[in-house]
């Protein structure tokens, strides 16, 4: 049985531990709300319990201003559990083809999914790569149409000097497990707009408070969490750990203020922030460097200017079943648990009122059947994926 190696990870500390203790007694979520104010560079700042809460009330808000519109543009290829926030807001899901390039809403295609319904436009950073933003902007017909950002899967990520998250009119980030940085559970939502962050914050204020209890029940995990990440603790905890991974699709999600438990693991984590991003970014180099030009094999081309604290590495194999052969052989080699993520476009996965015959966005169907990810957690070791590099280039030797 080789060491299993998780494909996602953040080690917390006993450092992380205590301070993430003491939220029992000390108001840890001003002190993160803060520090994010300032690394986001935005007015204002609101953490919750996950970025879907964050994405729902960000569009509750959005959906307040413009009482008549109802549409929110998303990529095709994406999380499912996004329509979620979206319809639970009493909003529809309008899909925007994805490119290869980029793997990334495309601006070009933009045009076509936004209609005089359209509340607002919602890019994606899918691993962490930043979307090009200025030709997302460019693309709407409309000037003022609001971008909601989600930068759930990409915090730490920037373009030029501007973090993503706020990039947008609203931007909001998950601190979720498998997360760029994790606090086991939360995400948080940034924004400069007086007016919006208002009535975001009254919606905050009506979510439930975690007593004490149940806070200590998620120090509990925390302390799991932490041995479970670790290689030599997930193997032997993966019996365990298998039952807690997301194997169905939600149909809903629960919402409460973020807990300062929680949120005193932010502030230990987010002190070591750049270290842990740039881990992040130097193993998605390594890998960029390793994997370019390999026959049967697209890489995404990060836009201008962009800074990828990648969430894990993604590939495209033009062969489906080879992709398949390499997930097993890769574990089988290294111990390494790579991913293949969203089996289908969200057009696939539920009925959004497109055709189920002829496929109107072909290019986020190929992704979703062909997509490899590899981890790039500070965990991973730089030996580790050039091995993983090795079999990539030449399997089977
Ligand atoms: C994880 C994720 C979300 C949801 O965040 P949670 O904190 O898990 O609710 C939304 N969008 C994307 C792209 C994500 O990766």
């Amino acid at each position: 049985m080789p060491i299993r190696i998780p494909s996602a990870g953040t080690l917390l500390n006993s450092h992380d531990l205590l301070k993430a203790l003491s939220g029992l007694w000390h108001h840890h979520s001003h002190t993160f709300q803060a520090m994010l104010r300032t690394r986001l560079g935005k007015s204002y700042i609101i953490v919750v319990n996950s970025g879907t809460t964050a994405c729902y009330i960000s569009l509750k808000a959005i959906a307040a201003s413009r009482t008549s519109r109802r549409e929110v543009v998303i990529p095709a290829y994406t999380a499912p559990s996004i329509t979620l926030p979206i319809k639970k807001a009493g909003l529809i899901p309008r899909l925007c083809e994805v490119s290869l390039d980029t793997l990334n809403m495309d601006p070009a295609r933009l045009e076509e999914a936004i209609g005089p319904n359209t509340l607002c436009v919602m890019p994606v950073h899918m691993f962490g790569l930043p979307c090009d933003m200025d030709a997302i902007r460019k693309a709407l017909p409309d000037k003022e149409m609001i971008i909601l950002e989600d930068a759930a899967s990409s915090f730490g990520s920037k373009l030029g000097n501007r973090e993503t998250g706020a990039l947008g009119d609203i931007g909001f980030l998950s601190f979720n497990r498998g997360k760029n940085l994790s606090t086991l559970a939360g995400g948080c939502i940034a924004t400069d707009e007086t007016l919006m962050y208002e009535h975001m914050e009254r919606e905050k204020q009506k979510l439930p408070v975690l007593g004490a209890i149940d806070q200590l029940k998620l120090w509990l995990k925390l302390v799991g969490l932490s041995a479970a990440v670790r290689p030599i603790g997930y193997t032997l905890l993966y019996e365990l750990v298998k039952r807690f991974k997301y194997t169905e699709l939600h149909t809903d999600f629960i919402s409460f203020q973020f807990p300062d438990v929680l949120a005193g693991t932010g502030v230990s984590l987010l002190n070591r922030g750049d270290d842990i991003f740039r881990r992040r970014y130097e193993n998605g180099r390594l890998l960029q460097e390793a994997l370019d030009g390999v026959d049967g094999i697209r890489l995404a081309r990060p836009v201008d200017e962009a800074y990828t604290a990648y969430n894990q590495f993604p590939l495209v194999i033009e062969n489906p079943s080879r992709r398949d052969a390499l997930v097993d052989e890769i574990y089988r080699r290294t111990g390494v648990e790579t991913t293949t993520l969203y089996p289908d476009p969200l057009h696939r996965i539920y009925d959004l009122g497109y055709p189920a015959d002829d496929d109107p966005f072909p290019d986020a169907t190929y992704i979703s059947h062909r997509l490899l990810l590899i981890p790039t957690h500070p965990l991973m070791k730089q030996k580790t994926l050039v091995r993983v590099a090795d079999i990539i280039r030449s399997p089977g030797k």
